[in-house]
């Protein structure tokens, strides 16, 4: 990242139009270099990690594979898009900067997570599967709902990896071989208890008997298809 902070430093944004359009390209080529070239080093980390917790937990499945790092095309959109920042009545530069900054640790993040759901939609025959775990100190009950199923979704997606259900959430979506993953801190049992003892869960099971049609039940339905579309897409 380093990189790419001097490189932007590097280049004017002051100029004309056409300066400033010659100093984003340059911006594009060089963030599609770092993406593939930092997203390749991460996928490779990724994989090694998702081997190592596939071998802890005895489960017998392929080397991990890479997944693709971001494409030119989608990187160049992103920069592009950001670069609005530097045409505008009131050109901020520094705000380019950051917005360059944050979208190659996306993509680089993307290319690791990527790897991680490749790899695990692959062996969820042989058992990976994701699980959402609290962290932080605010947790609301919804999402300790959630983490007390352990390791049972199909994919980040069903585990809620964009859904942040509270203020401050910031609970991560992990892959593991049945319940006992090795992740520091997370028990799915003591989540359970601890949901189970809360007025949500009473909540939950009153709305449940008293409306079949209300949201949890949906959600439930919803999370139970999806994973069954999945499954039988994995054929
Ligand atoms: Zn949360």
């Amino acid at each position: 990242m380093r990189d790419l902070e001097a490189f932007v430093k590097g280049l004017d944004f002051s100029g004309g139009y056409d300066e400033k359009k010659a100093a984003r390209d340059a911006v594009v080529e060089r963030i599609q270099m770092l993406a593939a070239r930092y997203g390749d080093a991460a996928a490779t980390l990724a994989a090694d990690f998702y081997n190592e917790i596939a071998d802890g937990a005895g489960a017998s499945v392929a080397d991990a594979v890479l997944a693709d790092t971001a494409t030119d095309a989608s990187v160049a959109g992103s920069v592009r898009y950001s670069a609005k920042l530097l045409f505008g009545q009131e050109p901020d530069a520094d705000a380019f900067r950051r917005a360059c900054a944050a979208s190659l640790a996306r993509f680089v993040k993307k290319a690791a997570n990527d790897t991680v759901s490749k790899n695990a939609v692959r062996d969820g025959r042989r058992g990976a599967k994701f699980a959402r775990v609290p962290s932080g100190s605010e947790t609301c009950m919804f999402c300790v709902m959630l983490a007390s199923r352990g390791f049972v979704y199909a994919n980040r997606e069903t585990a809620g990896e964009f859904d942040h259900f509270h203020d401050h959430c910031d609970c991560r979506v992990v892959v593991g071989f049945g319940d006992d993953a090795g992740v520091e801190g997370y028990d799915p049992d003591a989540l359970y208890e601890k949901w189970a003892e809360s007025d949500h869960y009473d909540y939950m099971r009153l709305r449940a008997e008293r409306d079949k049609g209300n949201n949890y039940q949906k959600y439930l339905e919803k999370l139970s298809r999806r994973s069954d579309a999945i499954n039988a897409g994995r054929g």
